[in-house]
């Protein structure tokens, strides 16, 4: 499931890509790590800007290339710390991606360490029960040049909103492949936008600080840990037995724990990184105490961290999140065993943060007003 744009985006070629296309025109191989310092160290969002290009090139790279192939709908903003921009595909489909803050002591907000969630497919196809993206199905993949997009305009928005100390530098800190999709599922799109993000003539962004989330495509699992880029890997788990994951995730009757633990160990010994379980926790589904010990059994197994999500609801979805009691004891069940874990106190709730959902209240309400 493709989409093939009148233009391709800049933000999907490579180096080499870009070098070898600007050959066949007569340019020197320099024009390519020009072009792209426009486009990733000074941010230019015209052809127009690129002053040190003549203009005949302009000319040709606006006929060839997409300069920004999503356009910001708008930016919702959350009472806590949280930024959800909601942006529209050259198709019109549209995409989330969420700036979720850290405040710090001393600094103000602005210039606090950020943490960015992309998407990387439009809808998803894994059918998680408690998941709002999963709602309407997988209605296409992401291409690189849209997955590299979002944080370009995040970049933009945060470089409004603070100026740069270090003008060639991304304006975030930390990347979380988590937002709409599974991006085990789109491979190739993902690690190619990866590739660009961390690569110097990109945004020149370490592979450490950058976490890809699965619902468990082992095969894939097993796939990236052979790749040389270090990135850090989050199992979305949400049930600690076959019986409980297997009702909120379909994914798991392909691929259950007895494949998918071994899979994460083989990730963990190969890049010599601790993996990070998150487990959503959900009232009377997975929030039982022979759920938490169960948990506890495979983090210790595993030597993996433990992220605990109260679960965040979901319109036209049954599931509660527990009550803060409740919470706590799955957690001090954990804690008890000397588990890494993190109690995570909810971010963005307000603006309908979990993932997939601001996309589907849009949809519905371009097609009431159609
Ligand atoms: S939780 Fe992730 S993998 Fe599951 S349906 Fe939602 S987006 Fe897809």
């Amino acid at each position: 499931m493709k989409f093939t744009p009148a233009k391709p985006p800049l933000t999907g070629e490579t180096l080499a890509s870009l070098t070898e296309k600007l050959r066949a025109l007569g340019e020197p191989a320099f024009r390519a790590k020009q072009i792209l310092d426009w486009l990733y160290k000074k941010r230019a969002r015209s052809w127009d800007e690129m002053t040190n290009l003549s203009k005949p090139l302009r000319t040709w790279l606006d006929a060839t290339f997409d300069l920004m192939p999503a356009t910001l709908v708008f930016n919702k903003q959350s009472h806590d710390v949280t930024d959800k921009l909601l942006l529209e595909l050259r198709d019109g489909s549209l995409i989330e991606t969420v700036i979720i803050r850290v405040p710090q002591e001393g600094v103000g907000l602005d210039e606090s360490r950020k943490t960015i969630c992309i998407s990387t497919q439009v809808g998803c196809a894994m059918a998680c029960a408690f998941c709002a993206s999963g709602l309407a199905g997988l209605k296409r993949d992401l291409s690189a040049g849209e997955i590299v997009a979002q944080l370009l305009q995040v970049c933009y928005r945060e470089d409004e909103r603070s100026p740069r100390a270090r003008p060639e530098l991304a304006s975030f800190d930390n990347i979380v492949v988590m937002g709409m999709g599974e991006p085990l599922a789109n491979y190739d799109a993902t690690l190619g936008a990866l590739a660009i993000v961390n690569a110097e003539w990109g945004l020149g962004f370490g592979a450490r600080r950058i976490t890809l989330s699965t619902s468990g495509l082992v095969p894939k699992i097993l796939r990236l840990a052979e790749e040389p880029l270090g990135f850090r890997l989050a199992i979305s788990l949400h049930g600690a037995t076959d019986e409980v994951r297997e009702k909120i995730m379909p994914v798991n009757k392909a691929f259950p724990l007895a494949k998918l633990i071994p899979a994460i160990r083989t990730f963990s010994e190969k890049h010599g990184r601790m993996v990070t379980l998150e487990f959503i926790l959900i009232e009377d589904i997975n929030d039982s105490l022979d759920q938490a010990r169960a948990l506890r059994d495979i983090a210790l197994d595993l030597h993996a961290h433990v992220n605990l999500i109260p679960y965040n609801t979901v319109e036209g979805l049954p599931w509660k999140r527990p009550s803060l009691t409740r919470q706590e004891k799955f957690a001090d069940i954990l804690r008890a065993a000397r588990v890494s874990v993190t109690l995570r106190r909810e971010k963005g709730h307000d603006i309908d943060a979990a993932c997939g959902q601001l996309r589907l209240k849009t949809e519905r309400d371009r097609a009431d007003a159609a």
